[in-house]
């Protein structure tokens, strides 16, 4: 008997590359045609027509966002984008206030994903900076009160992340900035910190992260979240003065990051980019359906299925995080089954970690085990959601 295919719910984790981006990527790989795969660093003509397309692409991908192209920095990922932005940060601050004692403190979230959580423990245990984790509400939410209060004039940057890659909740990035910006109206006119960043890995899928009307200094883009390829991402920084080199050689994308830049990644992470933008609006409505659909069907089939998020508007539809008391290791039942889902970040995942993102909003470790988050994108179906749904009624409440 054939097998059918595993109907795919991990959205969240990665996505697959879009027709559309495969076609904008290939001629930046082969030899054929326009023989566009020069390295952008050659002087040739080959080098020039790369060159071209990174500086389009880095044109479009600044429009996607409102910002200048100069301000963008190409990296392997967000994982590469959030370590520039702590490491090259420091760094830099050290740097210019060599010898005057001050020990600068980094303000970030309990429920961050783990290339910033990892990023500000390594730090703390070399003793260059302080660390402080704002904690979260029940609804996942961080505190704005907290925040305020650990504000101080050693603090070189607050960094949040725009939407939770568990559970899809979305943070307060406007009121987070005003709350920088009215603590940094009352330092010295030519003092720039704390510099707000955003991890908006997850949240450029749906919404405008739009630099200029939420007022962040640093942002963290990836490309694999977007229905673009693996292995590229992007760090936006105001002004690049503040970073200094984290990857250093041929002295590519403006001295901090060298290395022979990804020219067919950063074409389609462009290409992808330009098409979630135009496609947002209706995607966001269709994935909301889709969520909803889901999880009341889920609740009709196994009434004991709760939300771990309450607020529907709260959070972004892509993500769909639930209590499912059935069955231990469901999520390794419901793969057994044909259905790929995820029990949470998809990197601490590999190594069996509970999710400190939800014991952070207060679960209790028997609701964290049992905890699945069903993801969902651009090529999911009705068809295939019902197809998920008779699966897991028929494997779970047997
Ligand atoms: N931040 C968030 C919020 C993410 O969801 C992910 C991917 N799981 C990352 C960072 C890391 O992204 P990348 O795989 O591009 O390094």
């Amino acid at each position: 008997m054939k097998k059918e295919t595993p109907l795919y719910f991990d959205y969240a984790a990665t996505t697959p590359v879009d027709a559309r981006v495969i076609g904008a990527m290939r001629p930046y790989l082969d030899g054929e045609g326009a023989s566009l795969f020069g390295n952008p660093n050659s002087l040739h003509s080959f080098g020039q027509r790369a060159i071209n397309a990174l500086d389009v692409s880095r044109a479009t991908l600044a429009q996607c966002i409102a910002a200048h192209y100069k301000e963008l920095i190409f990296t392997s990922g967000a994982t590469e984008a959030n370590n520039i932005i702590i490491r090259a940060t420091l760094k830099e601050f050290l740097k210019k206030n060599k010898g005057r004692g001050i020990i600068p403190k980094i303000i970030t979230s309990v429920i961050e994903h783990p290339s910033i959580m990892e990023t500000v423990s390594d730090i703390e245990r070399d003793a260059s900076a302080q660390v402080v984790r704002i904690p979260v509400d029940s609804r996942g939410v961080i505190d704005l009160g907290a925040l305020k209060k650990h504000l101080d004039e050693r603090t070189i940057l607050v960094s949040v992340m725009w939407v939770n890659n568990e559970t899809g909740v979305i943070q307060p990035i406007k009121e987070i900035v005003s709350v920088v910006e009215a603590f940094r109206s009352t330092m010295p006119k030519n003092n720039v910190y704390p510099l707000v960043h955003t991890d908006a890995t997850q949240a450029f899928l749906l919404y405008d992260v739009n630099v200029i009307s939420s007022g962040v200094d640093c942002m963290t883009l990836s490309a694999h979240k977007i229905y673009g390829p693996k292995g590229v991402g992007a760090l936006y920084v105001r002004d690049t003065s503040i970073i200094a080199p984290f990857i250093t050689g041929g002295g590519q994308e403006y001295g901090i990051r060298s290395g022979t830049e990804n020219v067919p990644g950063i074409v389609g992470f462009a290409r992808a980019a330009e098409l979630v933008c135009l496609e947002r609006t209706s995607e966001h409505k269709r994935l909301l359906n889709f969520c909803e659909y889901f999880f009341q069907s889920l609740k009709k089939s196994l009434p004991k299925v709760e939300k771990s998020v309450d607020c529907w508007s709260a959070h972004s539809p892509h993500i769909l995080n639930v209590f499912v008391p059935y069955k231990d290791d469901a999520h390794i039942v419901l793969d057994l089954a044909g259905v790929c889902v995820s029990s949470g970040s998809a990197c601490a995942q590999r190594f069996a970690k509970p999710s400190y993102v939800l014991h952070a909003m207060g679960h209790d470790a028997y609701r964290i085990a049992h905890s699945i988050r069903f993801s969902f994108g651009r090529f999911t179906t009705l068809q295939a959601c019902d197809r998920a749904l008779t699966i897991i009624n028929s494997v779970l409440s047997t």
